[in-house]
């Protein structure tokens, strides 16, 4: 599957960051993850953290799937909101997954902290409503919800908004603090080498063929014919994930990112938040730590590559007229603009968890604008399973729910 253009923004900052071997020979470990992506790094390093033995398989260089065009918003508001998500899975399940999306931030910020990646930033997250009608029909209600279960959000009146933005808004949703931003591909590449100090195994550039249950395992087949043995399998490999699946639970879209030219100065906007709106699909940006603007979305319902890399030029402009419409003071020079592949399940939460027709297998299905906020919930779902801990919350994302 081609799932992005060739050259998102953090893939042309940062180069090739690290070096990882193809597999040479047949191998065998406890906890094979297919995915070097964000997901998978997560996985392995916690896998391996908890002195698992794991290995790492992707047939790509590592973090060059979505991971390196992932703009790399974090945060805790899923792309449905709570009042919806509520009618969808039940009050007590939609509440714990936003609870658990803020944990998983602060999660992210630790890890970040200990493997001393600079990226990590907390910021605010503002969300403006779209319309007037998204008042009525959406801030007041999440917010109410939002309230209720003890997150940390505040309702804003049309006059809050104009006195802290350029532009006017009918109402906005302001989480102060529990929001972040990063580099999903830096973040990648520093996992997997803290893995592999902790003993893990990573392999890019081998391509798993088959995979074949059996009794106590799997045996994978790598394109170039060795064969790797594992106790449990881990299937981490993002949009292509659906290949393994013999069910529809997602539909695949396209999504257009820019980063501007960098800007001297240092506030673009108030506390350069990470903004979004209520309406579908929305826009959303950020400034990052070195003072570019990045703008995404304007999705397109359909995943061909050949008509998302046609439309690449077009949507550039739309994006900076959007911009430009809310800031006409910032003049938002496109530096870097790319595309890529995004995904959406019907309740919007991930799928973590077994299918009976792949034994000895877990999925971690990171899907939608919290992807990889996802990818932390299933690492911790996954480590608890592998160290025979109970996790309390692996049954909100189970496959169960999509029968
Ligand atoms: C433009 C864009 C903007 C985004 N913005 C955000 C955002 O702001 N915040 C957010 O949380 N999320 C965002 N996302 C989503 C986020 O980027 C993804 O959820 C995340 O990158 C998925 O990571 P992953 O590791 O699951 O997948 P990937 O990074 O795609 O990694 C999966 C890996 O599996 C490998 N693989 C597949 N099949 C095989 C096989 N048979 N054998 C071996 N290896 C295989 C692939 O080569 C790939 O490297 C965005 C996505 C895009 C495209």
């Amino acid at each position: 599957m081609d799932i992005r253009t060739d050259n998102p923004f953090w893939l042309m900052k940062s180069g090739f960051l690290e070096i990882y071997p193809s597999l040479k020979e047949d191998f065998s470990t406890d906890y094979a993850v297919i995915g070097g992506g964000i997901t998978g790094a997560l996985i392995a390093w916690y896998l391996s953290q908890a002195g698992i033995d794991t290995a790492v398989f992707d047939r790509r260089h590592i973090g060059m799937g979505s991971t390196c065009a992932s703009t790399a918003l974090l945060q805790y508001e899923i792309d449905t909101p709570l009042f919806q998500l509520k009618e969808m899975v039940g009050e007590k399940n939609a509440a714990r997954s936003y609870q658990l999306c803020v944990e998983s931030i602060n999660a992210l910020e630790k890890i970040s902290k200990k493997l001393k990646l600079a990226e990590f930033e907390r910021k605010p997250s503002f969300c403006y409503a779209s319309r007037k009608k998204d008042v009525p029909d959406q801030i007041e209600k999440e917010y109410k919800i939002r309230r209720k279960h003890g997150i940390d959000v505040e309702i804003w009146s049309e006059k809050d908004v104009t006195g802290r933005f350029s532009f006017a808004a009918p109402a906005a949703l302001y989480s102060p603090k529990d929001a972040a931003q990063t580099d999903a591909y830096k973040l990648t590449h520093a996992l997997h080498q803290d893995s592999i100090k902790a003993g893990a195994k990573v392999f890019d550039k081998t391509e798993i063929a088959e995979i074949e249950p059996k009794k106590r395992g799997v045996v994978l087949k790598t394109k170039n014919g060795f064969e790797i043995k594992a106790k449990k399998l881990i299937i981490a490999c993002g949009y292509e994930s659906v290949n393994y699946l013999p069910f529809h639970i997602v539909r695949l879209h396209s999504t257009f990112a820019l980063a501007g030219e960098p800007f001297g100065k240092k506030e673009l906007w108030y506390k350069n938040a990470l903004i979004w709106e209520t309406a579908r699909p929305y826009l959303y940006m950020r400034v990052t730590s070195d003072n570019r603007i990045i703008v995404g979305g304007k999705d397109e319902p359909f995943q061909s590559p050949t008509k998302r890399d046609r439309l690449l030029n077009r949507k550039t402009r739309e994006i900076v007229d959007s911009f430009k419409r809310k800031f006409p003071g910032i003049d938002l020079i496109p530096d870097y603009t790319w595309a890529g592949t995004f995904a959406e399940t019907e309740d919007g939460l991930p799928y973590i968890g077994s299918i009976k027709q792949l034994p000895h297998t877990i999925f971690a299905l990171g899907f939608g604008g919290n992807g990889i906020t996802f990818s932390q919930i299933a690492a911790e779902i996954i480590r608890d399973e592998a160290i025979g801990k109970k996790n309390r919350d692996a049954q909100i994302f189970s496959f169960e729910r999509a029968s």
